[in-house]
């Protein structure tokens, strides 16, 4: 820099080494607005030596134009625009500012107050590239002459571009962080999981999300220390937990913790597993100032947990249950004497007890599947097989009979299968369970019992046939017997004394008490075996019984018995054979005669019903015993002989009676008391005409 020859006054105004005092000096300041320096006034020239020797950033502007006159601390406000700015307008350096400034010159111009400004903000274009922000603080105030006049502006500014960035960086960090902190409120508020913040030593509640409230069942608790806001936790040893991880700044994990928590407004509680995490707040100052609690209501899962393990229990309880029960069937399946075995529902044999095998002298494995159809009779297997099927296709009880090979017998031996299906909830059929009883001996027994029954028939036809020819034979020297009395009676033979007379009566009466005897046998021979014919039509009860009556009438004046009357319908009709009716009711008259002793009564009666007609006959005579009752029914059976000594029989009438009336569709039945007489009663099928 060329120094300009310069008069001591000017030396002395820009004296110093300062770089803005080199170039005030090298300045040829006559060629400004300004003029020589030797003319300023003296309030500018001191208020310039004061400006060059202060280490604040101090500019002036100088006369009408405003010209720069700046120290070395003011050229960093310039940047780029230093030097050339030294001495020019200030329209001309700040251009880009100029608006806002020039304003502020005029106000002080008018007499308005200087101005002060704090971080003011400007666009400027002090270095190379694009205006840029930048912040001021500073202020404007007038350099006056003596008389007053503004000559100046003494402008001193310091730029707060640095602090001011920082601050604003600070703000919208702030802000940002703020921002973000909202947002985490509004996640936190929002979140499925539960969370709060306990601050302090007493654990005051901070904040706590929608999903704590929740839990806590909308109870009060901001700004209230847990223990107050909720003392059942208090009492279940929360808080002392808090304490703990405050004090050891340890976060604490809990796992499906039972909690229980008052609700509603009696108060009463309910029992909650939570997963949690309590975790230590700490400050910008690493000091534990607080607690996050954080977790999840796991209630539903931990009880969904607990039900499944209740039935994995119950389950597995089951499964030992039908593995003991099934340990008991095996075990009595083993013992019992009975071939016990089991089947798949598709009639496969899956299970056959020890003790069967052994019967057939085959091991289980052999017969399980179809391998028992090898110890079948061959006799037996379509019969079997077909009854088996149709089993399983209807699922109805399987039962049949069938020959088994007996390894002890060495032969087949007859059997009785049975099986039943084992159904499931649904009804579907699980397993056959079946059973197989030997009965060789039944069989045997049965068949034994048949032969028995046919030797018998047998045996019975005989002595039938053999009392039908002997009756028949004892009739014809009967006939002679008759015959010949008869003739000597007739007087044929010669005359015939009284005395002769009365003994031909009795071989008359004896020889037709054999006659009936011999007919009682024969009948009896006849119904045994089957030989009876019955001509079975409607015939008048009324009739019949006084055909009956008429027969014994003159036996009854005889024995001076009493016969009471009877009222049959007139059209009461029976459905049999009159011969025979006629037979069996002469059998009860007879009986009642020869059973009751003279001067008793004899009382027929009849008895129509809707299907049937009932004759009775009831004596005043001695009567039978109640144990005999159903005996005198049976043949050659007599409780007692007859009152006449002279009148017994064989014992048949009843017997032949009885199975005559039964032949017929009736029935003959008595009912009695000793002593006081018996009433007979015949029931035939009554016809209807
Ligand atoms: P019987 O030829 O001996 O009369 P029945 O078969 O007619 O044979 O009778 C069998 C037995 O029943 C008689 O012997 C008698 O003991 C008893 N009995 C039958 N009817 C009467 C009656 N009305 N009163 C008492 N006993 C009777």
């Amino acid at each position: 820099m060329t120094e300009l020859a310069v008069s001591p006054e000017t030396a002395a105004l820009f004296a110093g080494d300062s770089e803005l005092a080199q170039r005030c000096r090298a300045l040829d300041w006559s060629a400004t607005s300004l003029g020589p320096v030797d003319d300023w006034p003296t309030a500018l020239r001191t208020a310039v030596r004061m400006a060059l020797e202060c280490p604040f950033p101090i500019n002036m502007w100088c006369g009408p134009e405003l010209l720069l006159i700046y120290n070395d601390a003011y050229r960093d406000v310039l940047g780029i625009k230093h030097p050339a700015s030294l001495g020019k307008p200030g329209r001309e350096v700040w251009g880009e500012i100029w608006p806002e400034i020039s304003p502020m010159f005029d106000v002080i111009r008018r007499g308005g107050s200087p101005v002060y400004a704090e971080n003011a903000r400007f666009i400027m274009e002090r270095e190379s590239g694009p205006p840029r922000e930048a912040w001021f603080t500073f202020s404007l105030s007038p350099i006056r002459d003596e008389s007053g006049d503004v000559i100046a502006f003494l402008n001193v500014a310091t730029e707060t571009t640095t602090r001011v960035r920082a601050e604003r960086d600070a703000q919208e960090a702030r802000a940002a962080a703020e921002r973000a902190e909202g947002q985490l409120r509004d996640v936190f508020s929002q979140a499925p999981a539960f969370m709060a913040v306990l601050k302090g030593p007493s654990h005051v509640f901070e904040f706590a999300n929608e999903a704590y409230v929740h839990l806590v069942d909308h109870r009060d608790i901001i700004g209230k220390p847990i223990a107050d806001a909720l003392p059942e936790v208090f009492a279940q040893g929360f808080v002392d937990l808090l304490d703990r991880v405050l004090a050891s700044g340890q976060a604490h994990v809990g796992r499906a913790t039972p909690v229980r928590l008052k609700r509603g407004a009696a108060g009463e509680s309910s029992l909650r597993y939570l997963d949690f995490v309590y975790q230590p707040l700490i400050d910008a100052r690493g000091d534990r100032v607080g607690i996050v609690v954080h977790g999840a209501d796991v209630t539903d899962a931990v009880r969904a947990r607990h039900e499944v393990e209740r039935l994995w229990v119950e389950s597995e309880q089951a499964r030992a249950n039908v593995q003991a029960s099934e340990a008991r069937y095996r075990f009595l399946a083993d013992a019992i004497p009975v071939q016990v075995w089991t089947a798949t529902p598709d009639g496969a044999l899956d299970h056959v007890s020890d003790l069967t095998a052994k019967y057939f002298g085959q091991t289980p494995a052999q017969l399980i599947g179809e391998g028992w159809l090898a110890v079948l009779h061959p006799d037996d297997v379509a019969a079997t097989t077909g009854r088996w099927e149709q089993s399983l296709g209807s699922g109805a009880p399987y039962e049949a009979e069938y020959r088994l090979w007996s390894a002890a017998h060495a032969s087949y031996r007859w059997h009785l299968a049975r099986a039943t299906a084992q159904r499931d909830d649904h009804g579907a059929i699980i397993r056959w369970f079946g059973t197989n009883t030997e009965i060789e001996e039944q069989k045997r027994a049965e068949r034994e019992l048949q032969r028995l029954t046919m030797e018998a028939l047998e045996a019975n036809r005989a002595k039938s046939d053999f009392l039908a020819a002997m009756s028949h034979e004892l009739r014809t020297p009967l006939n002679a017997i008759g015959g010949y009395a008869q003739l000597i009676e007739m007087g044929l033979r010669g005359p015939v004394t009284d005395e002769q007379r009365v003994d031909l009566l009795k071989i008359q009466r004896s020889k037709n008490h054999l006659d009936g005897l011999v007919s009682d046998v024969l009948n009896f021979a006849k119904l045994g075996s089957g030989k009876i014919d019955f001509r079975v039509r409607p015939i008048s009860v009324r009739q019949t019984v006084d055909a009956v009556i008429e027969m014994v009438a003159p036996q009854l004046v005889q024995k001076a018995l009493r016969l009471e009357s009877y009222a049959a319908p007139n059209d009461g009709h029976i459905l049999a054979d009159a011969d025979r009716t006629r037979q069996i009711l002469l059998n009860v008259f007879a009986n009642a005669l020869k059973f009751t002793a003279p001067g008793g009564t004899i009382t027929p009666d009849v008895c129509v019903e809707p299907g049937l007609v009932l004759i009775s006959v009831r004596d005043t005579g001695i009567g039978i015993p109640t144990e005999q009752l159903d005996r005198i029914f049976e043949p050659f059976i007599q409780v007692r002989r007859s009152v006449d000594s002279s009148d017994h029989g064989f014992g048949l009438g009843l017997a032949i009676s009885r199975q005559l009336a039964r032949a017929m569709g009736g029935d003959l039945t008595v009912r009695s008391e000793v002593g006081r007489g018996s009433t007979f009663t015949l029931t035939l099928p009554r016809a209807h005409i």
